[in-house]
């Protein structure tokens, strides 16, 4: 039942090679069925990858086809295999380190039943022992046309291969810039995802980089690609679109300096003019000063003179027609009035409001008109 389940997962096919290893591998065990032979082999878990020159284990010094598949294929990644039944040892490529020998392995390692073992158990156990011997092959074999590829398209990668995700307002260039988003999986529209988000973006949590150690065969294709088309123009493409940005940059600052000059060279212009409007009016206010200080001298004199007209006028009118009031005073019970004789040191206005009070014949008089009158006849007797 277990040969059977195995079987099912890697059946060897009637290729040269499978054929080889078929012959091979029962010439090394005891039993001459290969259906049966192939029962006694086990994966041994020791892996060697011919790049590592300087670290050859004896297993693989010892055996007698170096570089090759129990099957006579050329061969990368050296997989130690065993027999447990009469102790051969040999070396198989990744092509033949079939799942049943690693079924054996694990079952060993575990105590699984061989059914128990699941492909992507057999994967794992695969992917364990050669995932850093890969990367290091691959970096060995690809790493500088790869770093000379990937850095000569990373610019452009994170310029193009990308969707413009929005528009903002750059205050540098005056204008609306496009807000550009990497293309994290190319849709059937993009022509292809960031090399540089897949490889090692530092937001990408699975970059390339980081999960397998080295690029995967798409990312080598689209970077060959991209790599071209770099060269053959998208490159200058680039080059000469971010010349004219910072040229426009430069314009626009250019610009910005000329119109603050202009705006200084204003102000100043301004501040001048009303410096000299200020030193004219100065000039003629000085010039003017004893004009104006004559002509309010005059109005001056004018004033008093019609002040001391008015005065003696009411003074007259009162000596006249004063006594008309003599009643009501007394009646209102005040201090009668000398009208011949009123205080010349009363002001206009304290004599105006007297020659009211008596024009009107005192009628209709209130409180604090009668106070009036009081206060300013006082000043008269003392
Ligand atoms: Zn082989």
């Amino acid at each position: 039942m277990t040969d059977e389940m195995t079987m099912a997962k890697r059946r060897l096919g009637t290729s040269h090679w499978d054929k080889k290893l078929v012959t091979n591998m029962v010439a090394l065990s005891v039993s001459n069925d290969y259906e049966e032979a192939h029962k006694e082999w086990i994966a041994t878990g020791d892996v060697w990858w011919r790049g590592q020159t300087d670290n050859i284990p004896t297993w693989v010094q010892q055996n007698n086809h170096p570089m090759k598949c129990l099957c006579g294929h050329d061969i990368v990644y050296h997989f130690r295999i065993q027999n447990t039944e009469n102790g051969n040892e040999d070396i198989v490529g990744s092509d033949h380190i079939n799942s049943y020998l690693i079924i054996r392995a694990i079952a060993k390692e575990t105590g699984m039943r061989p059914d128990e073992i699941t492909e992507e158990l057999i994967q794992q156990w695969l992917n364990v022992r050669v995932k850093g011997m890969k990367a290091e092959a691959w970096w060995a074999e690809n790493g500088k046309s790869f770093e000379l590829m990937f850095n000569t398209v990373k610019e452009a990668d994170l310029r193009y291969n990308t969707k413009v995700k929005d528009w903002k307002y750059n205050y540098g260039t005056k204008r609306n810039e496009p807000v550009y988003k990497l293309i994290k999986k190319a849709s059937p529209t993009d022509e292809m995802a960031s090399i540089v988000w897949r490889w090692n973006h530092p937001d990408n949590s699975r970059a390339q980089i980081n999960s397998r150690g080295y690029p995967n065969e798409k990312l080598m294709y689209d970077l060959s690609v991209f790599y071209i088309k770099c060269l053959t123009g998208l490159n200058d493409q680039l080059q000469a679109e971010k010349l004219a940005r910072e040229e426009r940059i430069a314009q626009v600052a250019e610009q910005q300096r000329i119109r603050q000059e202009e705006e200084a060279r204003r102000q100043a212009e301004y501040a001048e003019i009303q410096r000299q409007r200020e030193l004219e009016r100065k000039a003629y206010e000085e010039k003017m000063r004893p004009i104006w200080e004559e002509e309010a001298r005059q109005r001056e004199i004018k004033r008093k003179k019609a002040e001391a007209r008015e005065r003696n006028d009411l003074l007259l009118h009162m000596a006249t027609h004063g006594s008309k009031a003599d009643k009501m005073i007394e009646y209102y019970g005040l201090e009668p009035i000398n009208w011949q004789n009123i205080n010349p040191n009363l002001s206009l206005h304290d004599l105006r409001t007297l020659h009211r009070y008596i024009n009107s014949d005192m009628k209709n008089l209130d409180r604090s008109d009668l106070r009036r009158i009081e206060e300013i006849t006082k000043g008269d007797k003392e």
